[in-house]
């Protein structure tokens, strides 16, 4: 897969839209686009990796350092009853997008989230986009803080 055809490439270089909450000089975070849970959202890194078996592990750990800054935030603004830290490698692993990157993962007592959450479940009102865009916004103002 070229460069160019990578979506969240296509993210980082500001040519697809995103829900941004958070970047720096290496990394970029957004919300989701079909969040798990209210407050899912992406880190990556902004070249083109496509999994951590093709990266220098000092840069994964750069996104990882991002991953634990936007965590910090989800669990001041959103506060649940615990967050993952997930990246999936390979597709038996369960990643669907070839570009690294770690989901900042909010978690509910008694959500009974699988790691294979539901994509597809078009009346549910986690995808509704309002709600996605006034989350980042909280999140957005945590992090300039
Ligand atoms: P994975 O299946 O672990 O590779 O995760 C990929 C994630 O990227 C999924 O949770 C998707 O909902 C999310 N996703 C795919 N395209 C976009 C997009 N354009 N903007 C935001 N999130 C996206
Ligand atoms: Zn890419």
């Amino acid at each position: 897969m070229s460069v160019s055809d990578c979506i969240f490439c296509r993210i980082a270089a500001g040519t697809a839209a995103c829900e941004e909450i958070y970047q720096d000089e290496a990394t970029l975070a957004f919300m989701d686009i079909n969040p798990a849970n209210d407050g899912h959202c992406l880190v990556i890194p902004k070249e083109h990796f496509e999994s951590v078996f093709d990266m220098p592990p000092s840069d994964f750990g750069t996104v990882a350092s991002t991953a634990a800054k936007v965590a910090r935030a989800v669990n001041d603004v959103l506060r649940p009853g615990g967050i993952n830290l997930t990246p999936a490698n390979g597709e038996a692993a369960g990643q669907s997008v070839l570009h690294v990157h770690i989901h900042v993962l909010p978690r509910r007592a008694g959500d009974n989230l699988l790691m294979n959450w539901s994509r597809d479940s078009s009346d549910d009102r986690r995808f509704d986009s309002d709600r996605i865009a006034e989350i980042a916004e909280r999140l957005r103002s945590r992090l300039r803080g």
